[in-house]
């Protein structure tokens, strides 16, 4: 097992992975820019680095300088987090390069998986169903752009190949829209992913997000550990999510869960990742591949009672996975919502000053923080604040625990969502289940 990891990422997630460590007995490294210095998972770090200034381009997103502090502190490997440099092919290749362990898949895995065409072609031939759409990129000439998305139907979805965090898309309804909303889709994907290709997709009108958790360890072994449901979402954003995804029959899942098993079999995965799927009318459609932890690991985490920090980290340090199939067993219900310093009605950033944080606590409350009483939230970074979850025996169980939680949370000096997610848990749709992706969006221009 490593002796000390660095962790090249911030807020919550450096904390929660600096706390698997921990456990394990292993030194951690943190790095942060100069804004974080007095972060709670700085202070509490074996060892820190101050890798540059707020923006992320010039510290989080540095890779020789994330490098430079793995050399000069003797770390052994790097894990991403999330978000930053977690699915960069480059920083993993560097890593590695330099003599470290990236706690993650292998390069080319992340580079295949991260082009969306290219990972939907893998998925079909394990037998996995993809939402119908372009076989590939779109060239240039219209007419054939034209027939494409002509022949799927509209309205449909101009994706980016390389994009990510629920941006780089485009909805289309009418035919006279779609050429200029390829260029525009294009355009954007080249400024924001340096990568100007575009694909089409049906767009689905009353889809779910499911999507299913794995562990591989690149060897021989691969396991899927339950689903998510990621349907709560704003502009593409989850904001709550849950597992397991209620009223769709096990068997159903337990084939699609079969399948990414076997993908991940097919290209040698390493690691954690996960495998996103659209969900209408029965049937399954894969959208893409995460090649890292996910925000929202944690509510697999309490319905399967393992900790995939820690798994990941193990197959990291070679270790071959000692958990079989019939070992996972998903038991009792758990809800995560994300809580953001926005705005709750015009959902704007509002950074600034925590002048007074009360968390809420008692019997299956987790609440994945790193902020605290007099914490500064940045405008450099993601507004999420913190992860509050609620595990139950069942649905209504994990639901009556998050009402309680939201009512005991308390934070003052800064606008947040915590409103907004009070809100959900009265509203009667969610809380019968099986809302669709756009059901928020929908609930929300209604608000006025
Ligand atoms: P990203 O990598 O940016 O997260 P995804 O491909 O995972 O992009 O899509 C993010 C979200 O966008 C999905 O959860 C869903 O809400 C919406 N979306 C993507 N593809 C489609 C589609 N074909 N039809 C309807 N909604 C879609």
């Amino acid at each position: 097992m490593f002796e000390k990891i660095l962790i090249a990422n911030r807020g919550e997630i450096a904390l929660r992975i600096q706390r698997a460590c921990r456990e394990m007995g292993i030194k951690t490294v943190v790095v942060h820019s100069d804004v974080d210095k007095d972060a709670k998972y700085v202070r509490l770090a074996d060892e820190s680095v101050c890798i540059g200034p707020a923006p992320s381009k010039d510290s989080y997103l540095n890779m020789p300088a994330i490098i430079s502090a793995a050399e000069v502190t003797d770390a052994e490997a790097i894990h991403p987090g999330y978000g930053f440099l977690s699915e960069n092919a480059d920083f993993a290749e560097r890593v590695e390069r330099s003599g470290f362990i990236f706690i993650g898949p292998k390069p080319e895995t992340i580079r295949k998986m991260g082009d969306k065409v290219c990972a939907k072609r893998i998925m079909m031939a394990s037998g996995v169903p993809v939402v119908p759409g372009s076989d590939g990129v779109l060239a240039d000439d219209p007419k054939t752009i034209l027939d494409i998305a002509r022949k799927i139907g509209y309205p449909v979805i101009i994706k980016s190949a390389g994009g990510g965090g629920g941006r780089g898309m485009r909805v289309v309804y009418t035919e006279a829209a779609l050429l200029n909303a390829v260029v525009m889709t294009r355009s954007e994907a080249d400024a924001a992913f340096n990568n100007p290709n575009v694909y089409i997709e049906k767009f689905l009108e009353n889809p779910r997000h499911i999507e299913i958790q794995v562990l591989s360890d690149g060897d021989r072994h691969a396991l899927w550990l339950g689903e998510r449901d990621c349907s709560m979402q704003r502009r593409h954003q989850k904001i709550i999510e849950e597992a397991p995804a209620i009223g769709i029959q096990r068997k159903l899942i337990e084939r699609i869960g079969d399948r990414c098993v076997d993908a991940c079999k097919k290209i040698g995965y390493r690691g954690a990742g996960t495998f996103e799927f659209l969900f209408e009318d029965g049937d399954f459609y894969f959208i893409e591949m995460n090649t890292r932890i996910q925000v929202e690991h944690t509510v697999t985490e309490l319905v399967t009672g393992i900790d995939l920090i820690q798994e990941q980290i193990k197959i990291a340090a070679g270790e071959k996975l000692s958990l079989r199939q019939k070992d996972i067993k998903i038991k009792g219900h758990a809800i995560e919502c994300r809580i953001n310093a926005e705005n709750p009605f015009n959902f704007l950033p509002s950074p600034g000053k925590i002048t007074s944080w009360h968390t809420a606590g008692g019997p299956g409350v987790r609440v994945d923080s790193h902020v605290f009483d007099g914490y500064v939230v940045s405008p450099y970074y993601d507004s999420m604040i913190a992860k509050l979850i609620t595990y139950g025996d069942d649905r209504n169980q994990a639901l009556s625990k998050m009402k309680v939680a939201l009512s005991e949370m308390v934070v003052d000096g800064i606008d947040t969502n915590i409103s907004l997610h009070r809100e959900l848990l009265q509203d009667s749709r969610f809380i019968e289940g099986g809302t669709s992706i756009h059901y928020l969006e929908q609930k929300l221009s209604q608000r006025i």
